[in-house]
């Protein structure tokens, strides 16, 4: 079955709404038509989450795993449409976007299994003034959470949060991007169709351009994820600061790798090519800045261009999936050859819109744009450092904060905790992203809160904490209009006896 048929099949045949269109951004021909979905629209279906909370929040967390396990499995089953319509609508080859299903299979799975763990309550010690009580701390779910989501990898990424969020016992409102509403929709209704005895609500996509996000976030959602670009992220946020709604910030990058003189050079280069090249660059994490030890450059550079060899655009990768992204790396290819920058690989002819091929620049200044905005193209810009001392500055001086990653045989963790960023891989490129259980996240323009692992579980749980009496305490009249100097002597004693002496 073709991705068309997969979308026209889900799709009445006649109707009057506002549609949304979306194609394949290599042909430019019609994948598919989905409703788009008014303000008024999205309130409903903020509504509709609400009352499915109130079912899904009482279910225990095993029944919500099982729930979720199906879903996955039934995602398994249908996985070669689902990378049809990826392939089709954001143009990464089918293989690629089964890689990109896997990692949100593991995203499933993980969050299922330990969502238990992550919400169960635990005990606290009351301490020595309110021994009589048991103090505990509480985790429930927000309530109804809203996910608006890119087009770059339109399965994993919103998933990082939608499943975490349902495994926590809340529902969904998903908008994804408007560039891949048929995937959105392929995989939100796989979840019903595998779990036809919850009641409608639990996961809503809604469809729709920025309008329909910001009717999202102005929904009365108790919580907004968001994953896009700085610049929406902060239309985002002060939107949402309207009603206080808390939002989770998952935004771009300007990913670093330091590659240090004691490197495998090879590996390093090998890892680079595929770091930067692949999905077109399209990857919040891809690697756009290189920053290799003086005695290695001349190695790691050749090795990098070796490595790039026959990589070409529309064969070992897709499209570049929106046309505008084409103009950004436009900008940031000639600007940066008129600062000074030389093409180690491409140049100005590997823009074949809407292709565009492996782009490697070394010398371009440090201020530059291509240097310090994202560019989310096949473009990568290397730069030779005196030692990881330099490497590190450099890697730390753009606003973004998201991943990185060091080669270096013996100080690679070292080097790596020194990065400000939410995310290193050490002499492996990307390794962080497929491991479920460690939190994802970034610092400074790539936003702040984490998905992924325990702390994205708990992302999607409001704290709370209960100090429940057990017993009273005669003449403790302490927090009572009768206090006696009494109990005010005791206090006095036992605050000698606890902080008195400074160990
Ligand atoms: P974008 O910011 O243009 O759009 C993201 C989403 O926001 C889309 O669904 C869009 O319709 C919606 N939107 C637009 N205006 C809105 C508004 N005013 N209110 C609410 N929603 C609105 O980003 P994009 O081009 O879709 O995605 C690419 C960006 O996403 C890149 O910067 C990339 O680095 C980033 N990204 C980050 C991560 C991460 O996990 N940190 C992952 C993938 C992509």
């Amino acid at each position: 079955m073709t991705a068309v048929t997969a979308v026209e099949h889900t799709m009445p045949a006649v109707c009057e709404e506002p549609r949304l269109r979306s194609l394949n951004p290599a042909t430019g021909d019609l994948v598919a038509e989905l409703p788009l979905h008014t303000p008024a629209q999205v309130h409903d279906a903020v509504d509709q989450a609400r009352r499915a909370a109130a079912y899904w929040s009482a279910l225990n967390w095993r029944e919500r795993r099982r729930a979720l396990l199906r879903w996955a499995a039934r995602l398994v089953r249908d996985a070669d449409v689902l990378c049809e319509l990826v392939h089709a609508e954001n143009g990464k080859p089918a293989e690629d976007a089964y890689l990109e299903l896997a990692l949100a299979l593991g995203h499933i799975r993980w969050s299922a299994r330990h969502a238990g763990q992550a919400v169960a309550a635990r005990r606290v010690s009351p301490g020595v003034l309110m021994a009589n009580c048991q103090a505990r701390v509480e985790r429930h779910p927000l309530g109804v959470i809203g996910v608006i989501g890119p087009w770059n990898y339109p399965v994993n990424t919103p998933m990082g949060s939608i499943t975490y969020a349902l495994a926590a016992g809340n529902t969904v409102v998903f908008k994804p991007s408007e560039h891949t509403p048929a995937v959105a929709k392929f995989y939100v209704d796989a979840f019903a169709a595998a779990n036809p005895t919850l009641p409608d609500g639990v996961l809503t996509a809604v469809f729709g351009e920025g309008g329909t996000g910001a009717a999202l976030v102005a929904s009365g959602a108790d919580l907004i994820a968001f994953t896009g670009s700085a610049a929406t992220g902060k239309k985002v946020m002060a939107a949402a600061a309207e009603q206080l709604t808390p939002v989770l910030m998952e935004l771009g990058g300007k990913d670093p790798v330091i590659v240090a003189e004691d490197a495998d050079v090879t590996a390093a280069a090998e890892a680079v090519a595929w770091g930067a090249m692949s999905n077109a660059g399209q990857t919040c994490i891809g690697v756009e800045r290189v920053y290799v030890e003086r005695p290695v450059a001349e190695r790691f550079l050749t090795a990098l261009r070796d490595e790039l060899q026959g990589i070409r655009a529309g064969d070992a990768y897709g499209p570049m999936t929106v046309p505008d992204q084409i103009d950004v790396v436009r900008r940031h290819l000639t600007g940066a050859l008129e600062a000074g920058g030389t093409a180690l690989v491409g140049g100005l002819d590997a823009l074949r819109p809407p292709y565009v091929d492996p782009v490697v620049l070394v010398d371009v200044p440090e201020s530059h744009p291509a240097v310090r905005e994202e560019t989310f193209g096949p473009l990568v810009v290397v730069r030779t450092v005196d030692d990881a001392e330099e490497a590190v500055r450099l890697a730390n001086g753009t606003r973004f904060g998201l991943g990185a990653t060091v080669f270096s045989r013996r100080h690679g963790q070292a080097i790596a905790r020194r990065l400000r960023c939410g995310t290193v891989s050490v002499n492996a490129m990307l390794a962080y992203a497929a491991i479920p259980a460690l939190p994802f996240g970034g610092v400074g323009d790539s936003g702040f809160g984490r998905i992924h692992g325990l702390e994205g579980l708990l992302t999607f749980t409001r704290t709370q904490a209960i100090a429940r009496r057990r017993f009273p305490v005669p003449g403790m009249t302490l927090p009572t209009f009768r206090r006696s100097p009494a109990a005010m002597r005791l206090l006095r004693t036992a605050l000698t006896r606890i902080h008195g002496r400074a160990r």
